[in-house]
């Protein structure tokens, strides 16, 4: 969703440099460190033209939620610029089924989007088999709403447990889709509550802190990211505030096609 106190620019790199732009701001009126804040280019649905035009302003995490457009994208980035290809990294943000994990192992940075311990068990067994570790999150649905995918916030405890035993899996963190809001503020207490509950299994030794020392939360989207930032996030997803609107509507729940 286009938040609309922010004139679009319309080219993708002065999109992206007014998303950085935002991320500043909110981490200066929040007392953090932006570097402490990852911005990850959802480029879901948009072709890999306009991952290289927002490569050429300077972004360098792409989130995207399908795994065969993830991998399809990389193969033709490969061939097109194996240079770009080596100087970026993927996040898998988007629902995943079991018999799609295969092709992700060694081929993206971290699966933000494990909502089911079956799942999780089914990433150990294909990272075991090709010798890797995978860094993940676990999804929560924090608002609880029905259509959603994610763990429950009370069931994510005994979730982060299953998954420590689990040798070739990195528990990093916890991810969160808040409510389609008109105003972000609404989602404020969904932030707050995802990041006690990180701290909660921090404290527990059940998520290693990455690069920077802390849980990741991924959370905040094109509606809302400066909330989230200012609620703790350490990634935020941005998709059609850089790329533009999508012809069909954000990922936010059960799709019937997926
Ligand atoms: C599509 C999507 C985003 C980005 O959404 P925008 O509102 O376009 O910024 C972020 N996270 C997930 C899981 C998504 O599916």
């Amino acid at each position: 969703m286009e938040n609309n106190r922010f004139p679009s620019p319309d080219c993708i790199g002065a999109r992206f440099q007014l998303v950085q732009d935002r991320i500043r701001a909110a981490c200066e009126r929040s007392g953090r460190n932006p570097e402490h804040v990852q911005l990850i280019a959802v480029s879901k649905t948009k072709p890999l033209s306009a991952v290289q035009e927002a490569w050429e302003a300077g972004a360098r995490c792409f989130g995207e939620n399908y795994v065969q457009e993830l991998t399809q994208k990389q193969a033709n980035l490969l061939q097109i610029s194996p240079s770009q290809a080596a100087d970026m990294e993927w996040h898998m943000i988007g629902h995943l089924q079991r018999n799609k994990v295969r092709s992700l192992i060694g081929a993206v940075a971290m699966i933000h989007s494990v909502d089911t311990v079956s799942l999780a068990a089914q990433i150990e067994k294909e990272a075991a088999k090709q010798e890797s570790t995978m860094n993940i999150l676990l999804e929560v649905n924090i608002a609880e709403e029905p259509s959603k995918w994610g763990f429950s916030a009370a069931d994510v405890f005994s979730a982060a447990e299953a998954v420590s035993h689990m040798s070739h899996l990195r528990l990093r963190g916890l991810m969160t889709s808040a409510p389609l809001t008109q105003d972000p503020e609404t989602n404020r207490p969904y932030f707050r509550r995802l990041n006690l509950l990180a701290q909660a299994l921090f404290t527990r030794g059940l998520i290693l802190p990455g690069e920077n020392g802390f849980p990741v939360l991924s959370m905040g989207m094109s509606g809302d990211f400066e909330v989230a930032i200012e609620e703790g996030a350490t990634m935020v997803r941005v998709g059609s505030s850089i790329f533009g609107e999508r012809t069909y509507a954000p990922d936010r729940g059960h799709d019937p096609s997926v």
